[in-house]
């Protein structure tokens, strides 16, 4: 009994040795640790945040809206899940950025809560650089057309900071960085955007060793996740 319990105990805990090490890592290069804290305890953030984190992400908007309301103020939370635009102006009052914008429907959403709230949000367009269909996101037409929009449609409520985009799910490390090599030589080819959020727990280091400045980091910090049914 008791080691079952000792056992749950480490499990639920954050790793406090892998969260040093990585800011570190990340720190030498001037990359952006979002923490993802999806399904995890505010208990959780909270040993994170007295670590002196305080870029989270979320996935499920409900998930989001509940944890803001009762952690401290100074977090700054990412939204990196897949937006409904019926579901954004839930989190336009005190959302950070934006990560996975992928249609100019949801763009101009963003950006009429944002003037209600009299925000400029920050948006990252999500690209499909994965041969999976499972993934959201624009081709690099796409890409260039919806900033073109944008601009003409002078949205002064959203900011399009970057890009964003998630590797295929497999252990073929060279595949994986080539869909990141692709990304990043989208992100050069627009020339002036800041942000670049690529690299999960999996693959942050190929990343990052690619051209990633903000790498998005759940299981490594806070243990595995059991799926979750509803969003
Ligand atoms: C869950 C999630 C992550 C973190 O994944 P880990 O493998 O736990 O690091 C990063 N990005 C997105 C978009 C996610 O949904």
């Amino acid at each position: 009994m008791w080691l079952l319990h000792f056992n749950y105990a480490v499990i639920m805990a954050i790793n406090i040795n892998a969260y040093q090490v990585i800011k570190n890592e990340l720190g030498l290069k001037n990359v952006t640790l979002v923490a993802v804290s999806k399904t995890k305890p505010v208990d959780d953030i909270m040993e994170l945040y007295h670590l002196g984190q305080r870029d989270f992400g979320e996935n499920y908007v409900q998930e989001l809206v509940e944890k803001a309301e009762i952690l401290p103020n100074d977090i700054n939370w990412h939204f990196i899940g897949h937006l409904q635009t019926n579901k954004v102006k839930l989190i336009a009052p005190f959302v950070q950025l934006i990560h996975g914008v992928d249609s100019l429907k949801l763009l101009k959403e963003i950006n009429k809560q944002a003037e209600k709230s009299n925000r400029v949000i920050d948006c990252l367009l999500q690209m499909h650089i994965a041969q999976e269909d499972t993934k959201f996101g624009f081709d690099m037409h796409e890409l260039i057309e919806t900033i073109k929009q944008s601009e003409e449609l002078n949205l002064k409520n959203v900011r399009i900071s970057g890009l964003m985009g998630m590797a295929s799910f497999t252990t073929d490390m060279a595949k994986v960085k080539s869909e990141f090599q692709l990304l990043n030589s989208m992100f050069d080819k627009l020339g002036n955007l800041k942000i670049l959020s690529m690299g999960m727990s999996s693959d942050y280091k190929i990343a990052i060793e690619v051209g990633s400045n903000m790498v998005r980091i759940g299981s490594l910090l806070f243990g595995v996740r059991e799926t979750k049914k509803n969003s």
